[in-house]
């Protein structure tokens, strides 16, 4: 078998040789500004069977979900599947019953109608657990904002304020609340310390769980 190919060598003031393997199955190295390119085949060759087999893992995930918007495609929210239906009204409406059921109208828009709607839902979704987070913990965030982040499910500001992108309400409640958790903890520990950790596992004790389904999922949660 062929060795995988390295997609790119970073170089920087580093004292080690790095690999790191990115969310889409691409190798890619860091390595220190003089370390001669065979230095770093050897090491690269040293690891194939640890890029093989991380490469193999990310394979395995799910793919990037990919719309055409067509009658009957899926789409997630909270956690569960609604297929996609047109209806032969004017009226504008998006509405979740059995069905996601967006009006033919905003057909020639759908992308950004639905896009609108999934971020209303998450504005209200979110925001009720998050103060029901908040006073179960007595953490206060001063405000809570629902944004368009790709990656970042949930940050903080440094004025105490918490965003989290819409994207997440297509995901499981209980990996809506674990989010919510983590970033109310940062409000009082802004790192990622032991110490934050346990805070956050005295309020959701399996939290490993949730965090481990993000990190297989989150391709599932682009629309
Ligand atoms: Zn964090």
């Amino acid at each position: 078998m062929d060795d995988t190919p390295v997609e790119k060598i970073i170089r920087s003031r580093r004292r080690t040789i790095a690999l790191v393997i990115t969310p889409d199955g691409h190798l890619i190295v860091r390595a220190p500004l003089k370390a001669p390119a065979a230095l770093i085949n050897t090491f690269v060759k040293e690891k194939s069977g640890w890029i093989k087999k991380k490469i193999g893992e990310i394979k395995q995930r799910p793919a990037a979900t990919v719309h055409a918007y067509e009658e009957g495609e899926t789409f997630l929210y909270l956690g569960r599947v609604y297929p996609l239906h047109i209806v032969k009204s004017e009226n504008g409406a998006i509405e979740r019953t059995d069905r996601l059921c967006v009006c033919r109208s905003l057909l020639p828009d759908i992308r950004n109608r639905l896009k609108r709607w999934y971020m209303e839902e998450a504005r209200k979704e979110i925001h009720a657990r998050c103060m029901w987070f908040s006073m179960m913990t007595g953490y206060n965030p001063t405000s809570i904002r629902i944004t368009d982040a790709r990656q970042r499910w949930g940050s903080c500001t440094h004025k105490g304020g918490l965003n989290f992108s819409w994207r997440l309400i297509q995901a499981p409640l209980e990996i809506v609340d674990y989010v919510i958790v983590h970033e109310l903890v940062h409000l009082r520990q802004p790192d990622h310390s032991k110490k934050f950790w346990a805070k956050v596992k005295e309020m959701m004790p399996d939290y490993e769980q949730q965090r481990e389904w993000l990190r297989e999922n989150e391709r599932l949660l682009r629309i």
